[in-house]
């Protein structure tokens, strides 16, 4: 009976939550500190580093051009998923956006991730935004079916570009500003947020699912993607890879709600007619963390 006990104590404590790293919409702006080629450079370092594959989430109008191509060749020969991020980052709950217009821009996208060694017929819509009624989410479901694509669902959500966004500012004002208080609110919004989609999914499916954090080919993420890591591991978390996430059978859910789309998690809570208090609409927005980072002089 003891030993049960201690059997059962012992796969409790071993169960940590496992987390994936998703890289979304690499791209060839310059920014302050570092060119497009070290900044790409340095995201890729701290996957090596902590020896992780992630994913890479491919817009192909910010890549289109030969130096694109040697970024993502980067990617492709360090074993990183190249996945399907549309050509022109099109938002399908805009009202105007057909099915035809999406699905051409989809076509052209492939043409150019599609020669990648690495490359998987995994799609992330733009913005997360699925379509804002039944009737066109179901018929770009059905499109991406008929090209054997599975969907690159985002678990936990953040607004990393957000941080970026101000982090950039502040180099703007002085290229020398310190950075630390930028690192320490990143690193502070990410495990919140991952807190709370953890929290939401065990509610959610019941069980522990493999995560799948969205963040972005940012300044921010180069400079501190291995401190993210780090903060993850010494908390109790499982890096994994992003293949090894995608095959968790709850990436196969297509939950039923329009506007469809965010977060898997926040969708699937959604649907369950549930948790109404716990889910705002857009799921994450630089709006919710704008005060928060005022406050602190960000
Ligand atoms: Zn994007």
């Amino acid at each position: 009976m003891i030993q049960i006990f201690f059997l059962f104590f012992l796969q409790i404590s071993f169960a940590s939550p496992e987390i994936s790293f998703t890289i979304d919409d690499p791209n060839l702006l310059e920014t302050p500190l570092q060119t497009a080629a070290q900044r790409n450079q340095g995201i890729l370092e701290a996957f090596a580093k902590n020896n992780i594959k992630a994913a890479l989430f491919v817009c192909g109008m910010r890549i289109d051009s030969e130096e694109g191509k040697s970024a993502l060749l980067e990617w492709d020969k360090q074993g990183h998923i190249i996945a399907h991020h549309s050509y022109s980052h099109l938002n399908l709950n805009q009202e105007s956006m057909k099915v035809d217009q999406f699905s051409d821009d989809f076509n052209r996208a492939e043409k150019i991730i599609s020669g990648y060694k690495h490359f998987k017929k995994i799609f992330r819509f733009p913005y997360l935004k699925e379509g804002e009624t039944k009737k066109k989410r179901d018929a770009v479901r059905d499109f991406l079916k008929s090209k054997s694509y599975t969907h690159g669902h985002v678990t936990i959500d953040a607004s990393d570009w957000f941080i970026e966004m101000k982090l950039k500012e502040a180099l703007k004002k002085n290229p020398k500003a310190d950075l630390t208080p930028y690192r320490d609110f990143y690193l502070d919004h990410i495990w919140e947020r991952a807190q709370f989609y953890h929290e939401l999914s065990l509610k959610v499916f019941n069980r522990e699912i493999k995560h799948t954090l969205l963040l972005h080919h940012n300044l921010l993420n180069s400079l501190f993607l291995n401190d993210l890591m780090s903060m993850f591991q010494k908390k109790g978390w499982k890096l994994i890879s992003a293949e090894e996430a995608f095959s968790d059978p709850a990436f196969k859910e297509l939950p039923d709600i329009v506007p469809a789309g965010e977060g898997l998690i926040w969708a699937k809570a959604k649907e369950s007619g549930r948790y109404q208090s716990l889910l705002r609409y857009p799921a994450e927005d630089g709006k919710y963390e704008e005060e928060k980072m005022k406050k602190l002089k960000l």
